[in-house]
């Protein structure tokens, strides 16, 4: 090739791979698949390996991750956070082993562990107790998570020992929260993340605190930074002293002494891969000896001492038989190929949502189609890409509908959103959905209301809305299909039943955008009805533990709706409870159990009301005053007379850091 031509290809591949890149870590939006990333990134090192004179300072072979976002403040990394060198064949690993073997010393062991799909994440801990959290960012600075951090329910807040440490590790989203985050993200029109990698990272780089607590982020921590101040000789040594800890560490990992062992690991976890509930992309390979890590030191990207296999794509072939369009509960039209089933990643797969119509077209899938099939995140089938050189010539681009399959009303796209919806509030489909989801076992709990019964319940226009639910009679129902009197009777008790649901069912049933079980119960506990709920304001509502803007947008915009008035009106009338009950009867043992505690102050991981609630119900009794009777005062930051008057009178003090203790414990 041409010198020239060399050049433009290397720039055109610098150009590309930086757009993947931004894509993948700042906007946490890939368009492409990781291997097609790989296969170009590969293609970039062969090019520069050949002309080491192209190397430009803004290859991705030179930088770590990307620019780090604006909307964090900045941590500086003393000791960078790097990438990581990958191959993609035992021979290729062989190949580095023995690269290494060729050192003095020779590694004589390395540790081999689970490659988890996540983002890197440092904690800090100042005398035991957890002071900051912050990604990778460009591997120089990362962004401040600490608040974020907090709300991760595997991170210690405190150590067992008064330790000054940073450790480093995954931050990861399993794979059912994965797959549930996507299905909601799609419901509400969202576009689902491409893979646990950027849900976990979307999730984790949140301003609102409230929608990093409500992703079921988890870790597993895999380094110790300066472990000799800790007299850690080796990495299987590091990952004991953090589990010992209190960390989550990852129990898969093996010292492996030679190529076979590590082969035989490769082989049986690829094996096992699908069962693990969250995702992995790879087996990464360390040379064991901490003080042989320091001396084999790093490239400007990569450890020399470490090294990643990465997983060939799992991939299938199939046909497309059709594509079929759906309409979920908040009236988004999704589109869904139907294909001739095959055997993917351990499950048989016959079906694949497409998203929406952008990807329908970029992706350009056609009924007749020979697709290639993967799993995103482990999990979720996904078409990668078309067999192009096996389209029948008759091929047409699949139609899409201008009219909702349902209701027959024009279909529309909202403020600029990739969704297409309908927007009949009265559509047949999106009704169908929701009283589905009004009668599921989180919320009304109404047993024997499937989906088949909505449907006829629609179809005779015995119900149009969860309120005409309420309103059926034994006679109404007595004349659906294959419905015997004891079934007429048992839906009609379970009706009944879910009149005197605690409110938080109801919220949830209701279906209004982002809130879900976790965040309808905490609304319920924080305003006590339903009513105070409706006319509550917008900031009251984001103050409540594990709420925050974005909900609480959502749920004033439900409440204004004059439709929804209505609603609620229909139900009250009904007899249906708008108020919230109680979680379960307060505790009468356990270390709260009658004492008498005020708090003060406020506290990361609670607003008052739901803090007041969570130790009413382990049997506390909360006051407002600090008196001699005061058995406790519990003060977060920012306390003030109270804290005084209690260490005037000699009330034991709790902060916020022995309150989370002992509230896990309980
Ligand atoms: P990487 O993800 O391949 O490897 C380094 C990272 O592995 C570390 O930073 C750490 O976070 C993680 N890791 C997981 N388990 C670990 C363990 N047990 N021990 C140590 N580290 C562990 O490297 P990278 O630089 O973060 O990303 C490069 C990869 O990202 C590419 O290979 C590509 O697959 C993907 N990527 C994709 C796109 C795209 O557009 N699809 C764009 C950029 C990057």
């Amino acid at each position: 090739m041409a010198e020239s031509d060399v050049t433009s290809e290397y720039r055109a591949l610098v150009a590309k791979l930086n757009g993947w890149r931004r894509e993948y870590y700042t906007e946490d939006a890939p368009s492409v698949e990781d291997h097609v990333y790989d296969v170009a990134y590969q293609r970039l090192l062969a090019i520069e390996a050949a002309h080491p004179n192209l190397v430009a300072v803004d290859s991705p072979t030179q930088l770590v991750g990307d620019v780090v976002s604006p909307d964090f403040s900045k941590v500086p990394h003393p000791v960078p956070m790097l990438s990581m060198g990958d191959v993609f064949s035992l021979e290729a690993l062989q190949a580095w082993a023995d690269r290494l073997a060729a050192s003095d010393p020779a590694p004589d062991g390395y540790n081999v562990e689970l490659k988890i799909d996540g983002l890197s994440l440092s904690l800090v801990y100042e005398k035991g107790v957890l002071v900051q959290g912050s990604t990778r960012g460009d591997g120089s600075v990362g962004e401040d998570v600490t608040a974020n951090v907090r709300t991760i329910p595997d991170i210690p807040q405190t150590l067992p020992r008064p330790l000054d440490l940073e450790v480093r590790g995954e931050c990861y989203m399993p794979k059912a929260a994965f797959a549930k985050l996507n299905a909601a993200r799609e419901a509400a029109g969202e576009p689902p993340f491409a893979n646990p990698r950027n849900a976990a990272a979307g999730s984790l780089r949140q301003l609102d605190v409230a929608v990093t607590r409500a992703r079921s982020l988890a870790t597993f921590m895999y380094t110790v930074v300066a472990p000799e101040n800790y007299g850690l000789t080796t990495q299987h040594e590091a990952l004991g002293f953090m589990k010992d800890l209190g960390f989550a560490t990852n129990p898969t990992s093996v010292v492996a002494k030679d190529m076979s062992t590590m082969a035989d690991y490769i082989q049986s976890q690829t094996a096992d891969r699908d069962a693990l509930p969250y995702g992995i992309d790879g087996i990464v390979v360390k040379v064991n000896d901490l003080a042989l890590q320091a001396a084999l030191g790093n490239t400007v990207k990569v450890p020399r001492w470490e090294i990643a296999y990465k997983f060939p794509p799992e991939e299938a072939a199939t046909t497309v038989l059709d594509i079929e369009w759906t309409i979920g509960r908040t009236g988004v039209v999704t589109p869904t190929a139907v294909m001739t089933p095959v055997q993917l990643a351990g499950t048989t797969v016959a079906r694949a949502s497409l998203h929406n119509v952008d990807l329908l077209r970029q992706k350009d899938i056609r009924i007749g189609d020979t697709v290639m099939l993967h799993k995103a995140g482990d999990i979720i089938p996904e078409v990668s890409t078309v067999v192009m050189a096996k389209r029948p010539a008759s091929s047409v681009p699949a139609p899409v509908p201008t009219t909702c399959p349902s209701c027959k009303e024009p279909l529309v796209h909202l403020d600029d959103e990739v969704a297409l919806r309908c927007i009949n509030p009265r559509c047949p489909a999106q009704v169908q959905e929701q009283l589905t989801h009004f009668a599921s076992r989180n919320a009304m709990n109404i047993d024997g209301l499937g989906p088949k019964i909505i449907q006829q319940l629609l179809a005779r226009k015995l119900v149009d809305d969860v309120a005409g639910l309420y309103r059926l009679t034994a006679a109404d129902l007595a004349d659906l299909d294959k419905f015997k009197e004891k079934s007429v009777n048992n839906l009609l008790k379970a009706i009944e039943a879910s009149r005197q649901n605690s409110v938080e069912r109801l919220l949830f049933g209701l279906g209004i955008r982002h809130v879900g079980g976790k965040a309808a119960a905490s609304l319920a506990a924080a305003f006590g009805d339903l009513d105070h709920l409706a006319t509550a304001a917008h900031d009251d509502i984001a103050a409540v533990d594990g709420i925050g803007p974005i909900i609480a947008d959502s749920v004033v915009a439900y409440f204004k709706n004059p439709g929804a008035k209505v609603l609620i009106e229909e139900l009250r009338e009904a007899g249906v409870n708008l108020a919230y009950k109680g979680a379960a009867p307060a505790a009468t043992d356990g270390f709260w159990a009658g004492k008498t505690v005020v708090i003060t102050g406020s506290f990361a991981d609670f607003s008052r009301p739901a803090l007041t609630a969570r130790l009413k119900q382990l049997g506390a009794k909360v006051t407002g005053s600090v008196s001699k009777r005061t058995d406790l005062l519990v003060a977060g930051e920012a306390a003030g007379s109270k804290l005084t008057k209690a260490q005037d009178l000699g009330v034991t003090v709790m902060d916020a850091a022995e309150l989370a203790q002992t509230l896990n414990q309980a």
